[in-house]
């Protein structure tokens, strides 16, 4: 039976308590507004900032000189011509001070002779990105401001709720619908406004960096409320992620900072060098960006150059052991009990799907098509182009998550939400239709299961690297078959804690962002950044276009439309 709805007003909601959504949640506050902060996981627990290990770019000028308008110009020629250059301006200007403002906050940056320290991330001209030893850069960032969050007066906190669908009247959100995940009982929110914070989609792939809830949500429900969604072809496979030996309870993608510290040799199967034979220099620097590195492995591989495991050698084996105790501490320990000895032993890497360039479409205020439709963080499309430079992620977070619930607090607050219950009763009502007459023994579990694993297959092997029409066609009828499979898989499960009714409503989520980044992928007939299309080799001038995704009465769309100019 249907649990009665909870219901709560509001003049700002924020969806997704990762960096972006709590920096949000502050901004918001701070500008006077009433703020109500939910998410799926404990409040700054889910996502990926809690997972970032390392770097931070902002052009601080700590280590050398330097300044936004370079860090500007390194975001830019990364992008490969699709930066929108407002977006990465703000970005690139105001990352600065949100990085002195979570020192005041005390977020713990690492420190030599009273000043911070910067690594140079590869693609970066200068050493500009800050961190926290060691390897802690996430877990702190999400401390910090989850403490911030509770100092802060007018934000209500609630964990261990998932948002279905956004509420929209006449064109301009007035709400949300969601659920308590611990007792089924559907939860509406009226607010003047809606900051989208949900994160990125690396979920959807097989091999992955994921945490928790990172299945695209944000995307979904953005499309869902009438937002159009941009560059969605553009996913970015971390060139390095840990493949073999086996290990257990640390990041794959811990390597990375490892070479912005120490080098590291990254070779083929032979044992040699091979970045340079790809157009970028490496030689123990690491400097290539990601995206070429990224296929420089997989064609080693194409041509019987791989690694056993069907990676690449990093080696480290000629770093002193000093060296690696001195710049990573306990991580050696760990290592070790993992049986890997990094100054006896190469280890294998591989690419994986890692972050999103793409995602919804917003203006210099951060907000969308919809009025009052505010995003932040990886949700956001277009500031990175076709291509992220590393230790722009976690800017993002913080300036446009910043920035998104600043404005969206000037321009609601006092307001009444133009809330209508009847506007909310087609998501009450799928909610109620996958609530309602389960039984313990369904097997629905099971069905979303096969359905989850096949999707990150299917997005693996035919939508992720290496794409060409045939794959992604192939890619696109099967997501609405699965579509269609889902909507009639059976209810079950009427117990506390129900995760087969948040697994359905996930990979609904899962299923619509993995049609709009295949659709996108197959329209883009051109190799652009981390979009390669075997079959069209080429970057083609006319194609410098951002592409955006929008759902319409016929279903899904793209269109085409001119690159954000300064
Ligand atoms: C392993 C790893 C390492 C990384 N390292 C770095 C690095 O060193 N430097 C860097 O710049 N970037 C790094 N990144 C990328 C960076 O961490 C992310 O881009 C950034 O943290 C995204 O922040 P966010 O707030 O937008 O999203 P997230 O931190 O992912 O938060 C999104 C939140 O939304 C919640 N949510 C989602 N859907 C719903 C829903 N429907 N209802 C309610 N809640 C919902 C989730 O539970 C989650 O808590 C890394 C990423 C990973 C995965």
């Amino acid at each position: 039976m249907t649990k009665e709805a909870v219901h709560l007003t509001t003049d700002v909601l924020v969806v997704g308590a990762g960096a972006a959504g709590m920096y949000a949640a502050v901004s918001a506050a701070r500008g006077g507004a009433d703020v109500v902060l939910v998410d799926k996981s404990l409040i700054g627990r889910g996502g990926a900032t809690i997972m970032a290990q390392m770097t931070v770019a902002a052009a601080v000028g700590h280590e050398a000189p330097d300044d936004w308008t370079r860090h500007y110009e390194d975001t830019i020629a990364a992008g490969r011509g699709l930066c929108d250059e407002r977006l990465a301006a703000i970005l690139c200007e105001e990352a600065v001070d949100r990085i002195l403002e979570l020192d005041e906050w005390k977020v713990g940056w690492a420190r030599e002779n009273g000043h911070m320290k910067q690594v140079t991330a590869p693609g970066h001209s200068v050493p500009r990105c800050v961190y926290v030893d060691f390897l802690n850069t996430g877990p702190s960032v999400a401390r910090c401001l989850r403490g911030r969050v509770a100092q802060t007066d007018g934000i209500a906190r609630i964990s261990g709720v998932a948002i279905v669908d956004l509420v929209v009247r006449d064109g301009a959100v007035s709400g949300a619908v969601g659920f308590n995940l611990e007792d089924g009982a559907p939860v509406t929110i009226a607010a003047n406004a809606v900051v989208l914070a949900g994160g990125g989609l690396t979920g959807i792939y097989r091999r992955n960096s994921a945490s928790a809830n990172m299945g695209g949500h944000a995307y979904a429900l953005a499309l869902r409320a009438g937002a159009e969604l941009i560059d969605m072809e553009f996913v970015q496979f971390f060139p390095i992620g840990h493949l073999a030996p086996r290990l257990v309870g640390m990041d794959p993608i811990m390597w990375d900072p490892f070479r912005y510290k120490l080098g590291g040799r990254l070779l083929n199967g032979d044992f040699e060098e091979f970045i340079h034979n790809y157009g970028a220099e490496d030689s123990g620097k690491y400097t290539a960006p990601r995206d070429v590195t990224s296929f420089a492995i997989v064609r080693e591989n194409e041509a019987g150059r791989g690694s056993p495991h069907g990676g690449a050698w990093l080696s480290f084996e000629h770093v002193p052991e000093t060296e690696l105790r001195a710049a990573f501490g306990p991580v050696i320990e760990k290592l070790l009990a993992n049986g890997i000895d990094l100054t006896k032993q190469a280890i294998e890497v591989s690419p994986i799907a890692h972050y999103h360039m793409g995602g919804v479409r917003v203006d210099e205020r951060m907000e969308t098509n919809v009025a009052g439709l505010y995003a932040a963080g990886e949700a956001v499309g277009g500031a990175n182009g076709a291509n992220r430079l590393s230790g722009n992620a976690l800017p993002e977070a913080f300036v446009f998550g910043e920035r998104a619930g600043r404005f969206a607090a000037a321009d609601v607050r006092g307001q009444t939400p133009a809330w209508a219950a009847r506007d909310a009763s087609a998501a009450l009502a799928t909610l109620a239709a996958r609530s309602d007459g389960r039984t313990e023994t369904s097997p629905d579990a099971y069905t979303h299961h096969a359905i989850a694993a096949e999707l990150r297959a299917l997005m693996w092997e035919k939508v992720g690297l290496i794409r060409t029409d045939d794959s992604l066609g192939t890619a696109l009828s099967r997501i609405r078959e699965l579509q269609s499979e889902l909507e009639a898989a059976p209810a079950a499960g009427a117990a506390a804690y129900d995760m087969s009714l948040a697994d359905w409503f996930d990979l609904r989520d899962s299923l619509q962002t993995a049609e709009a980044v295949t659709l996108a992928a197959r329209s883009r007939r051109e190799s652009r950044g981390a979009h390669w299309r075997e079959d069209f080799q080429e970057t083609d001038p006319a194609l410098e276009e951002n592409q955006t995704v929008a759902l319409s009465a016929d279903g899904m769309v793209t269109g085409w439309q001119p690159v954000g100019r300064r």
